[in-house]
């Protein structure tokens, strides 16, 4: 076995591949661009080089520079992880050129599944079963358009180059085909550098399941079993689950084989998947009917992965390691059993609610649920980023795998639904809402699985707001009693029981929940409780602390809450999911029209702290003019103009009502 490897990658899986590197005793060597200084994975390992910038190309691309960190560091083997140089034959050539050894398929395996049209053309001779289609050399547009109209429409031009569900193109009438093909090609030679295309038949409403397989340098070949990875937005996976749900022995039987068989046909070695497209004429509820097409060959570790560890207890990065350093296959294809159901969840950095476009931003907040990280347990969490990371411009969106196990595919459900409603993010725009409404609906639950799940069930899973308004408003509203009861103070206008010395003993709260305003009120019963009025609905207000949140009740509404305050924005977190409500603070925005006739008023009741300005001095728009209290918090007051102070109206230490006013402004022309 190896003692020392590199880690050409970065991430959760360089993470996940240091801990098993680290459970066998094996010396970790982690490289790292600038943006990744002092990223998690830098810290997993053992060592650190610098490759480079932040780009991709400047860095983890750059493979001379990779190896001459292997042997400054003297490891003797790189796991390349996924991405990056995991599927690069040139890579894996010059590694073993180099002396190292390359912890991946040889370098003819990668090349001969790196295109589809060629790969197709082996696994045809291997007897393995394709999407009818045409993957021929011939590129002849008009030889293409006939190939469309033999196999029928639809169909789909994918780019031979392809991957990451680039370069594809549906075409569902004849008419449209050459204009199809033109644009795929264009994506094509500029996404891969190659215009090669073939074109299958496009098989409606089907599942995407892919068999795990690994190999050993004996000649070896076994798959540990299957992955069911329908869900997808954009040709993306979002869910990955084993076993697929209503599979048969018989069919996974006959799938493992023909996995194998595409397997051996390129003398594979280490970990590799073999992705099936599967056609269900019978409908969800007939695996009998079921037609399995060989798509591709994945020549490395796949994300997904951990789905498999959770239902065969094997290691696969073990498995990996072992393989690459000679060793047997640890289990014969009779040792391999499936238990429980295992679901993966791939928590993003994006936006679903529009076009899934991506967000980049800072982890302010990161909270887990109870789990294990990179080991088989009920509830495992696989991340390459902390609490107060970034998730930088420079790499994918992807900021933690959340993978559960269960007995049952019910079990393991409702595990995935309970870890996702205690995944906390702030900072930045996440699926985690998203993934609960999939996990949630019916088509889901009740296993009607096609990759246009998400498509069909969009009504559902789109622009939802799983937590009533009341209850969002009452959290919000409790937090900030909480924060200004901890303030432990006699100053009546941070007390809880009665904000205002004198006056009406009431307080109105302007919201926002997603621009539109929400009002809301609190007012002293005459109980001595308190009574909150939002919207329509009123109600005695109770709260109390509970964990490390409150436990709220209103209006018949009853919850358990975690308040995260970010600025003006109230990120709200509550079993049922997630609100985001915006509690603007009057005196931060002050300045921006607190002057009436030249007047500086007060817009909450409080103190005035400090004064930063006299009778006399010119101001311009934006300077601090005065500081005041209140919640115990200070907050600046800016001039709302260019003009000249005429007259202070209060002295620092005053206390000052709503509305009084502060200070006497001229505005210059
Ligand atoms: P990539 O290499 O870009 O991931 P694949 O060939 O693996 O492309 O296909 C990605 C996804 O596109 C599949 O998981 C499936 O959802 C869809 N797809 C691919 N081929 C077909 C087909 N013939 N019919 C219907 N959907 C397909």
């Amino acid at each position: 076995m190896f003692t020392k490897i590199l880690i050409a990658n970065r991430g959760e899986i360089a993470c996940r591949v240091a801990a098993t590197a680290r459970r066998l005793g094996i010396q970790t060597v982690a490289v790292y661009s600038d943006a990744d200084a002092q990223a998690k994975h830098v810290a997993a390992c053992d060592e650190a080089v610098h490759i480079g910038g932040s780009a991709p190309k400047d860095s983890y691309l750059r493979w001379e520079r990779i190896l001459q960190a292997a042997q400054a560091t003297g490891a003797q083997a790189i796991h390349p992880g996924y991405g990056f140089l995991s599927e690069n034959e040139d890579f894996a050539q010059a590694c073993q050129a180099a002396g190292l050894v390359f912890i991946g398929p040889p370098a003819s395996a990668i090349r001969a599944m790196g295109l589809k049209a060629e790969s197709k053309q082996l696994m045809e001779k291997a007897g393995v079963p394709l999407v009818p289609g045409y993957h021929g050399a011939d590129q002849d547009p008009a030889l293409l358009q006939r190939e469309a109209d033999r196999i029928g429409y639809p169909v789909l031009i994918k780019a031979s180059a392809g991957g990451g569900g680039k370069g594809m193109r549906l075409v569902e009438r004849r008419e449209d085909f050459a204009a199809a093909l033109a644009s795929c090609q264009r994506e094509a030679i500029n996404s891969f550098g190659n215009d090669a295309v073939l074109v299958e038949k496009y098989v409606l409403r089907p599942r995407h399941i892919e068999i795990q397989v690994f190999g050993d340098t004996q000649g070896n070949c076994v798959y540990l079993f299957e992955r069911d990875c329908s869900v997808q937005r954009r040709h993306q996976k979002v869910l990955e689950e084993a076993p697929a749900p209503g599979m048969t022995e018989a069919l996974r039987a006959k799938m493992g084989a023909a996995a194998v068989a595409a397997a051996q046909a390129v003398h594979y070695v280490g970990a590799g998947t073999v992705e099936f497209i599967v056609e269900q004429p019978g409908g969800y509820d007939a695996p009998d009917a079921m037609q399995f097409y060989f798509m591709e060959m994945n020549t490395r570790l796949q994300v997904e992965h951990p789905v498999t560890e959770a239902i065969t207890g094997e290691d696969l990065v073990e498995w990996q390691l072992r393989v690459a350093a000679g060793q047997p296959l640890p289990k014969q294809q009779s040792e391999l059993k499936i238990i429980g159901h295992a679901i993966e969840a791939r928590i993003c950095a994006e936006n679903p609610d529009n076009g899934f476009l991506p967000a980049t931003g800072t982890l302010q907040v990161y909270r887990k649920p109870a789990c294990s990280s990179f080991a088989i347990s009920d509830v495992r969490v696989d991340d390459g980023v902390r609490e107060g990371d970034a998730i930088s411009p420079f790499y994918d969106s992807m900021i933690a795998k959340l993978i559960v196990r269960g007995d049952t595919r019910a079990q393991a459900l409702a595990r995935l639904d309970a870890a996702l409603a205690q995944t906390q993010i702030v900072g930045l725009a996440t699926n985690v809402q998203f993934l609960r409404h999939v996990v949630r609906s019916t088509a889901f639950a009740s296993a009607q699985l096609d990759t246009a799940l998400i498509e069909r069930e969009k009504a559902a899973l789109f622009d939802q707001q799983p937590v009533p308004t009341a209850l969002a408003v009452a959290a919000a509203v409790a937090q900030l009693l909480q924060a200004e009861q901890a303030l432990q103070t006699t100053d009546p206008f941070s007390r809880r029981d009665g904000w205002h010395s004198h006056g009406t003993p009431r307080r109105s709260l302007q919201l926002l929940q997603g621009g539109t305003p929400v009002a809301a009120s609190l007012t002293t019963g005459h109980d001595g409780q308190l009574q909150l009025q939002v919207g329509d609905t009123t109600g005695r207000l109770d709260w109390q602390p509970q964990g490390d949140g409150l436990l709220v009740q209103f209006a018949g509404l009853r919850s358990t809450a975690q308040v995260h305050v970010q600025g003006e924005v109230r990120h709200i977190f509550t079993p049922q999911g997630a609100a985001v409500l915006e509690l603007p603070d009057p005196l931060a925005h002050a300045g921006e029209h607190g002057a009436e006739g030249g007047r500086l008023t007060a817009p909450m009741p409080g103190k005035v702290v400090s004064f930063a300005v006299q009778a006399g001095d010119a101001v311009t728009k934006g300077q601090p003019l005065a500081v005041m209290e209140a919640m115990k918090m200070e907050h600046t007051i800016a001039a709302p103009a260019d003009g000249v102070v005429q007259e202070l109206l209060y002295a620092p230490g005053d206390q000052v009502s709503e509305g009084a006013e502060l200070i006497r402004i001229e505005a210059t022309a």
